[in-house]
């Protein structure tokens, strides 16, 4: 029943993470107003409902459940019979699949506070990634809102994954854990700013034509979650399915050696897959390779 419920609320999130996308990724240096691009307007600023991208027609609730809408509508907007994109119901599906493999990592750890927290945590992470890796994919676009919120995000939890809750509500000092909590960031800071400006010299090194400038940022946000060792098999096996789908894809003629590769989307899918499969099995995988 739990995970029935955290499987629908993955769904919602997901519907959400839609429209962050579209929003945070569309017109993006399209409507060049007064000389200065104009991103998509932030969802704090538009409010308010949704509205068909094709038609503008207002959306009503019967149009917006997850996945559902879309199957009942067969794809179709109900008031300009125009197609909805397939990203929709994927993104759905994917967050509510995600956050389904997430709790279902630690189950019988999650009702403890500190884990619930952990758990809340990996979910905001994972939705971040999720943006990351459709934004970049669809507008080649790292939105620097979703990278801003996730190095905030991860600031705050590792810090307070230092402090114990028994002793907060005792009210004790709290100077020890704060020092403690720095300590413990440390490494990751660490690793968030090799990571960063390691992308910062491939950056420069191209003069921006095979990364750009939202690459390094989101290595910065990768350092900082995933901490000294683990950035390494991430880089590495980005670096690797990058190199693996932009060959196939030029093989099957699809794409040019000079096409533009979205590097983001498959920064974002390994950032996970390693947050996934944690500590334990990479120190294994490690150990039967040396
Ligand atoms: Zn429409």
């Amino acid at each position: 029943m739990l995970y029935f419920f955290i499987f629908i609320f993955g769904l919602c999130v997901g519907s959400f993470l839609n429209v962050l996308i579209f929003r945070l990724g569309s017109d993006g240096g399209e409507n060049v107003i007064g000389g200065h691009a104009e991103r998509g307007q932030s969802p704090a600023k538009l409010g308010g409902r949704s509205h068909c991208p094709k038609c503008g027609h207002q959306l009503a609730w019967q149009d917006l459940v997850p996945v559902l809408s879309f199957v009942l509508l067969k794809g179709r907007c109900r008031y300009c019979q125009k197609a909805i994109s397939w990203q929709y119901p994927i993104v759905e599906l994917a967050t509510g699949l995600l956050f389904l493999i997430l709790s279902l990592s630690d189950s019988d750890r999650i009702f403890s506070l500190s884990d619930s927290i952990t758990l809340i945590y990996f979910l905001f992470i994972a939705s971040c990634l999720i943006v990351i890796f459709v934004s970049d994919l669809k507008y080649f676009i790292i939105p620097d809102e979703i990278i801003i919120a996730g190095v905030i995000g991860t600031f705050l939890y590792k810090l307070l994954s230092a402090f114990d809750f028994a002793s907060l509500r005792s009210g004790n000092n709290l100077y020890p854990e704060l020092v403690e909590g720095l300590k413990l960031l440390l490494p990751f800071a660490l690793s968030a700013v090799i990571a960063s400006a390691f992308f910062l010299v491939i950056v420069l090194i191209t003069r921006g034509r095979g990364m750009g400038l939202g690459d390094a940022k989101l290595a910065f946000l990768m350092g900082l979650v995933l901490g000294w060792p683990k950035i390494l098999p991430a880089l590495l096996l980005a670096f690797v399915s990058g190199a693996l789908v932009g060959l196939i894809l030029i093989l099957a003629g699809k794409a040019k050696m000079k096409s533009e590769i979205p590097f983001g989307t498959f920064l974002a899918a390994n950032t996970f897959l390693i947050m996934l499969l944690g500590e334990k099995i990479l120190i294994r995988y490690i150990n039967l390779i040396i």
